[in-house]
């Protein structure tokens, strides 16, 4: 696909920020990148593009309120820094997105809200909320009661486990170079950006940590980062954060930082839907639905519902069959099998008065449905 077309198609965007984009060495945060920076997501948001921005910088912040001259090194430290920190992160962009009249909302996860499917189903409901209501989610890892065991560690991967959550359609990693190089620019001078990255795996090597004093991850942790959202068919850029005006060029197709395409085909979640998962339970659907399904590439709703077979969860993946039993699809569902029972056969408009609550208008969402 031409570069220009793929960037124009991408509409569900997470953009991460690093410490070394927000502050200098010194740890002087730069208040107008946080005006730009609005300015910018204002811009997006009205090509109707939804962003959600994975933000570092709450120890960084928490160092200068607190007059820590070094980087703590005790877990405590940082907890504490981060806690600190994090206010005062969160105050720059509200005062900053303020101006452009965009709301944010500070979304703070762990580790565990990505392993359990419980939790996972419940952080992806509250940020596509947020997304329909306009409102900026900014992210962080929530440092302060993060654990060892429970850390991500570094807000490069965190980004990736939200592109994943969201189902983004890309990652962009702003950090303080333009890219992968061939060698680190900051020593080398024969240093040669590259543009395209078809196949991660050859540039892992490439990978140097960071010299920076105030960041977490370097180039190691982006290309993991990239090579985790690859791996769900989401490609990653990696690119300045200096200077924002790049960020309408990549949208127009300019040849600007690195960009990591997924080592799947993007419709590589159907192929892990049908492929991976194992069904826990069966959806029976009436002849107009399979119609649907089959020929139209619609949802399936609960009007198509006919009969519900075995006991699965919200998230579950489940089998869609036509009337006399032979499953023709597999989905994720949005609803626990007792939830689809009740709701068989209704409208959609239904659905809150007969549960009391709706998570979402399909049983089986289109983006989350596999024809075998
Ligand atoms: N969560 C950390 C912070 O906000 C940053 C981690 C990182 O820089 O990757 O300070």
């Amino acid at each position: 696909m031409e570069r220009r077309t793929f960037f124009q198609n991408a509409k569900r965007i997470v953009i991460k920020i690093g410490t070394s984009v927000l502050a200098d060495e010194q740890l002087n945060f730069n208040l107008s990148f946080f005006k730009q920076l609005a300015k910018k997501v204002s811009a997006l948001q009205q090509q109707e593009m939804e962003i959600l921005i994975a933000t570092s910088g709450a120890i960084a912040a928490g160092r200068v309120e607190l007059g820590m001259k070094t980087r703590p090194s005790t877990l405590a430290a940082k907890q504490a820094a981060a806690a600190v920190g994090q206010i005062h992160l969160m105050r720059y962009y509200r005062t900053a997105f303020d101006q452009e009249q965009l709301e944010v909302a500070q979304v703070l996860l762990t580790h565990g809200d990505f392993q359990s499917r419980r939790r996972f189903l419940n952080a992806r409901q509250t940020l596509l909320k947020l997304l329909q209501l306009k409102a900026i989610p900014l992210i962080n890892e929530n440092d302060t009661i993060s654990v060892e065991e429970i850390l991500v560690g570094d807000n490069d991967n965190l980004s990736a486990l939200v592109s994943v959550l969201v189902d983004a359609d890309l990652l962009i990693l702003l950090c303080d170079v333009d890219g992968l190089y061939t060698a680190n620019p900051d020593v080398d001078a024969n240093a040669e950006r590259i543009a395209l990255v078809d196949d991660i795996k050859s540039v892992m090597g490439f990978a140097h940590d960071t010299n920076n004093p105030g960041s977490t991850g370097g180039m190691r942790t982006k290309l993991e980062a990239a090579q985790h959202a690859g791996s769900y068919g989401i490609p990653t850029l990696i690119t300045t954060g200096q200077d924002l005006g790049q960020l309408s060029q990549i949208f127009r197709g300019e040849d600007i930082g690195t960009l990591i395409l997924p080592q799947q085909k993007l419709r590589s979640r159907k192929h892990w839907i049908v492929h991976t998962l194992k069904p826990m339970g069966k959806i029976l659907v009436d002849a107009g639905a399979v119609e649907a399904l089959k020929k139209s590439g619609k949802s399936l709703l609960p009007a198509g519902v006919a009969k519900v077979e075995g006991n699965f969860n919200p998230g579950d993946p489940v089998d869609v069959a036509g009337p006399e039993g032979q499953p023709f699809a597999r989905g994720l569902v949005s609803y626990g099998a007792v939830e689809v029972d009740r709701l068989k056969g209704q409208r959609s408009s239904d659905i809150e008065s007969i549960l009391g609550y709706k998570t979402q208008d399909e049983i089986i969402h289109r983006d989350h449905l596999a024809l075998l």
